[in-house]
């Protein structure tokens, strides 16, 4: 066990740091002036920004976003009850109501359906005047997902502004977070926080990003409403004079917090490389151990990994996430909880009369979350330490993981409908039966197929020399997820913007090709049938972006474990030549997946142990499975 405490989070203020505050102290200027001028000016060019302005809190500018956007009393806002509490506060100070929409349950963001709803709902009771814009929060550093959020907003008239405060050097489809993610019909404001514990930190302070003309209006509310900004007030060029034309507020960023700034933002991508390559480390550690979920982590989003938060399954672990926060310390190790839901914080709950359950997701996961150490000055040492701890505690207090059918599935608000989940005695041995088929046709079948293996493994790596193995993480059984096996048929580097691969997909390798023709690519899975974390016939397991566009099915088919084959997969095997020109993934999700989800619906509902038999049979023959995923 480690000898000295770990502590949660520490900052990476350096020499260069403290120099450049001591030139500061010894100029002519510490409060706003040359130094924060460059700051915001470097600031926007790191993000992509039109342009920004430096302020002395993310509070600050969450405010100053709202109220220059013209909100205030007897308008409404739409945001998350699952962040911290100065989201929601800056709604309330400006003197708007704050309308909180239920999270998704993978990345715990704003969901967007909800979000349609509650606005569709809103606007029918003619309330829907009232409401001004969405503030979505990239929670612990996830990008929301915004393509949705943006549409709802150009729709009614709504302002984005986002809390990006964990959010530095995210992106979402390849646009920094602060930019303007390219959605001109909408006003979008992204407000950022460097905050002692942030990624970047200037001890306090802020900073907010939009378009010019939009900044401006902010900077004149950021300083007492001044018309003229004070610092050229007192240089040899400026004037005595100036004019008041806002009741502003005094939100400036002084030069001393721009000194730390300035060289906290030139090596944030250094920082921020070290943060993904730790959560790297614990994904790898703690994927392997059944009591976790680890954090969801989209393909089409850089993760900026300021926060680190796994889930524990209750129903695995014999102790309770508070108990296993002592354990941690117990064992040296600095732990946190980001966040208590907002409703459930006693101002919220009497103001808005809200319920624990209003808001089911957010309150459900908030039980199980716990944050572990992810700073840039952890060495290997400490990363290895924390892992050492979790999968000692893990390990002491494991469960038997078949006392899962009391497990929370996620579900959404009370108005959709629910899949009831008790299964029968006789659907019990039919499910032991089924597994135990499973269990040894993938033992032959691996036993059988290992001379494949050895020759598959050997082509793979005398075409271009990488691994044999391609990873993804998948949705399983209860929305867990899991780590899915093939063997690699793209190239070992290949972007991951789609998962799809269309028609002459360059990314395909000779072996690759030959590999995907025959479906061989897919025959690894048999080891996650042994695992546990497949069957042989089932809805093929998904990426868990596609899942969130289908909850209701997903809610049924995940009852059950993904396969590796089935009716759906029979039938769209040549589904690489059904894509048109165009995006793969929107035709995919409109089209291809839908039809999919309907065939493995309607199988789920009739299948018997011979039709499973019929289904084998074809795969195997044909060599036909699913193609893709
Ligand atoms: C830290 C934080 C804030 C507030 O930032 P300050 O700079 O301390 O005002 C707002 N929202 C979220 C999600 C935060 O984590």
């Amino acid at each position: 066990m480690r000898q000295t405490f770990l502590p949660f989070s520490r900052s990476s203020i350096g020499k260069q740091e403290i120099a450049e505050v001591v030139d500061t102290l010894c100029s002519d200027w510490i409060t706003t002036g040359p130094k924060v001028k460059c700051f915001e000016r470097e600031f926007a060019e790191a993000v992509d920004a039109p342009a920004a302005l430096a302020l002395s809190s993310c509070t600050a500018a969450l405010h100053l976003a709202l109220v220059s956007q013209g909100i205030g009393p007897g308008d409404s806002v739409i945001t998350t009850p699952m962040t911290f509490c100065a989201t929601v506060h800056a709604i309330e100070q400006a003197g708007a109501r704050p309308i909180l929409v239920d999270v998704e349950p993978g990345t715990l963001n704003l969901d967007a359906a909800l979000v349609s709803d509650v606005v569709r709902d809103l606007v029918r009771s003619q309330e829907g005047k009232s409401l001004k814009a969405i503030l979505p929060v990239h929670l612990y550093g996830h990008p929301c997902e915004m393509a949705p959020l943006v549409e709802i907003a150009r729709r009614h008239r709504l302002a984005i502004i986002e809390d990006a405060a964990h959010a530095l050097l995210a992106s979402y489809h390849g646009r920094p977070i602060g930019s303007q993610l390219a959605c001109a019909s909408v006003p979008l404001l992204t407000c950022f926080s460097f905050y002692a514990t942030k990624s970047l930190t200037t001890g306090e302070g802020g900073m907010l990003t939009g378009l010019p003309e939009t900044i401006e209006e902010a900077r004149l509310w950021s300083l007492h409403g001044m018309s003229q900004h004070a610092w050229n007030r007192y240089s040899e060029e400026g004037s005595w004079r100036y004019e008041v034309v806002r009741p502003g507020f005094k939100y400036n960023m002084t030069d001393l917090q721009a000194a730390i700034g300035i060289h906290q933002l030139a090596k944030q991508t250094c920082l921020q490389a070290r943060r993904a390559e730790i959560a790297r480390q614990y994904n790898a550690a703690f994927s392997e151990l059944d009591c976790f979920q680890i954090p969801s982590n989209f393909e089409h989003v850089d993760h900026a990994w300021h926060i680190y938060a796994l889930r524990l399954w209750p129903e695995r672990l014999a102790i309770s996430r508070d108990q296993f926060v002592k354990e941690l310390a117990a064992r040296n190790i600095a732990s946190s909880v980001h966040f208590i839901p907002v409703h459930l914080h006693p101002y919220y709950r009497d103001k808005y009369g809200y319920k624990p359950d209003d808001f089911p997701v957010a309150h459900r996961e908030y039980q199980r979350l716990i944050s572990l150490p992810i700073f840039p000055g952890m060495n290997d040492q400490d990363v290895d330490d924390v892992i050492a701890a979790v999968a000692g505690i893990a390990g002491k207090y494991a469960q038997n993981g078949n006392a899962v059918s009391a497990s929370p599935l996620p579900a959404r608000t009370g108005r959709r409908a629910r899949v009831h989940l008790v299964p029968s005695t006789a659907g019990e041995i039919g499910a032991a039966a089924r597994r135990a088929f499973d269990v040894t046709c993938a033992a032959v079948g691996l036993l059988i197929l290992s001379p494949v293996f050895a020759l598959v493994a050997a082509a793979i790596k005398w075409d271009d020399g990488g691994p044999v193995f391609y990873k993804q993480m998948r949705v399983g059984r209860e929305f867990r997820l899991f780590r899915l096996f093939k063997f690699r048929s793209m190239i070992a580097a290949s972007p991951a913007s789609t998962p799809i691969a269309g028609p002459g997909d360059p990314r395909v390798t000779r072996v690759g090709r030959f590999l995907r023709d025959h479906k061989l690519d897919e025959l690894p899975q048999l080891i996650n049938v042994l695992r546990g974390d497949m069957q042989l016939v089932g809805a093929r397991p998904q990426l868990e972006r596609y899942v969130q566009v289908f909850p209701d099915e997903y809610r049924a088919l995940l009852q059950d474990r993904p396969g590796i084959t089935d009716l759906a997969s029979l039938e769209f095997r040549n589904e690489e030549q059904m894509f048109g020109p165009g995006s793969l993934d929107e035709q995919y999700l409109t089209q291809i997946l839908p039809a999919k989800l309907h065939l493995a619906l309607k199988y789920r509902r009739a299948r018997t142990f011979l039709s499973d038999l019929g289904i084998l049979f074809r795969t195997v023959l044909g060599f036909k499975s699913p193609s893709m995923d």
